[in-house]
Formats: C-alpha cells, structure tokens, sequence
C-alpha cells in the first residue's frame, strides 16, 4: 500500500493526513490561523488557551503536552491531566503514546518532523523529530514502544507531517558529521556546495526498517511551501516565530 502522493487537505484551519484520518483517527498539523500553540515568543497563556480551543473543535478535553528536548525518549499517555498543568510538570520526552480513545496527543513544531503512527485499533503514538531526534532514532523509539504494547508493525500507518523539506534544510559540517556517526548518512545530500539533511526520508526509512508498509509523506515544506505556517529557519528579522501542532487522537 502506498498512498504517499496523497495530499494533506486543509480543513477548518488545519492540515490533514488522508491516511490517519481514513483509519477512524483524527491526525493533522495545525496553521498560522489558529495562533501559536507552544513554546516560541508568545504568551504561554495565549498558547495555553489555543490548545484548548483547537481540542474542543476537534472533539477532545485537552491536548496532552510534553516538554521537547530533542532526545529519543518515549512516554506513555494515560489520560489527559488537564491543561493547566505548570510547564515544569510535562514529562521530558520527545515522543508519547497512548491506548486510550479520547486523549489527543501532540507534538509542537515549526520545522521539526512531527511524526504521527496508528492503526485502526490498538495504541497510537506521536513522535518529534528534528535533525537531533532523527539522527538519535526517536521515530524508531516510538514503534518500538507501540510494538511492545501489541501493535502489529505491519498493521501501523505513520505520516510525516508538514516540516523543512529537502529543498530547504542545509545543514553545517559538524551537525553532518554527528548525522553521519548516528548511522544516518544516506540522507545527507549535497546541493550547491551544501550540505542537507533530507529529515523525511531519514524518518521514512525508519518506519519501513521497523516494518511499517503504510507510510505517507506530506511533502509540506514549512518554510518555502507556500501553505500558512511557521518555520523557524524562515522567522522574521526579530526572530518571533510561532509554533504550529501536530494532533494525533482516536475520537471516543
Ligand atoms: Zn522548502
């Protein structure tokens, strides 16, 4: 099954990923429209109650969070513990799961790839990946995670959601050396005399390895392709940027 040149449709302000949502999920990545929703130079509270606003329209209590640090680390989600937790109380993971139909998962990104995995039944799960966490296997962590708690890899879909694309994310020789070393150096290109790092097909090739058949690509470049989003390569001369959101949950 390959679906990968299904494009994600834009819907009520978000992005969605046909696959997911044809599994019985509600997936996607939010825009610009719907403010920023993590992290970044906004007001927390404004962030706070954005995340609200977009759980109620999708059909959820809350969007559970955690505290992205760019490792490899992999959380289970039992529930959503409300969204007025204080920031120091988020796990530290970059990657979370849940079995649990209500809970809408998250990842937070304006460039990173957010990673999105489920079937049509059993535990579903979302992983941030940027060149830190692709190169330290965190989309790998995440299957390895659902595996252990039953999930068929043949049976899982993933998408890899809106983030810098090849075209535009070059990187220096020192983070390419650390790529290189961390086993991931076939998805270093050369272009111009610059080095780029092709974070979806390194991301890609972790699920196949891990044994994952049904795996879409957005191919949605959150700095040059032209859709309503934030890109942290691409923020403004004073540096503000938001922070868009990656959502993942099972409807009850
Ligand atoms: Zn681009």
């Amino acid at each position: 099954m390959s679906i990968a040149d299904v494009a994600w449709e834009e819907r009520g302000a978000t992005l969605r990923s046909p696959l997911l949502e044809g599994l019985g999920l509600v997936a996607g990545f939010t825009t610009r429209a719907l403010g920023s929703m993590a992290g970044s130079v906004f007001p927390l509270d404004e962030q706070a109650r954005n995340r609200e606003t977009l759980a109620r329209s999708l059909g959820f209590a809350g969007v559970v969070r955690t505290k992205q640090v760019h490792g490899n680390a992999v959380v289970y989600v039992g529930g959503f513990e409300g969204g007025s937790a204080p920031l120091d109380l988020w796990p530290v993971a970059d990657a979370m799961w849940t079995d649990r139909a209500g809970v809408l998962l998250s990842v937070a990104a304006a460039d990173c790839v957010p990673v999105l995995v489920a079937a049509r039944e059993g535990p579903i799960g979302a992983a941030h990946a940027g060149w830190e966490g692709t190169s330290k296997g965190v989309t790998t962590a995440l299957v390895s995670a659902l595996v252990a708690a039953g999930a068929d890899p043949h049976a899982l879909a993933a998408a890899i959601g809106p983030s810098i694309g090849p075209c535009c994310y070059t990187i220096d020789e020192a983070r390419a050396a650390m790529v290189r070393e961390r086993g991931e150096g076939d998805h270093l290109l050369e272009r111009d005399g610059a080095i780029v790092f092709d974070l979806w097909s390194a991301n890609e090739a972790e699920l196949r390895a891990a044994g994952l058949r049904a795996i879409e690509v957005a191919r949605i470049c959150t700095r040059c392709g032209g859709r309503d989003l934030w890109s942290f390569r691409g923020r403004d001369r004073d540096g503000r940027y938001g922070t868009q959101l990656a959502f993942l949950g099972r409807p009850r």
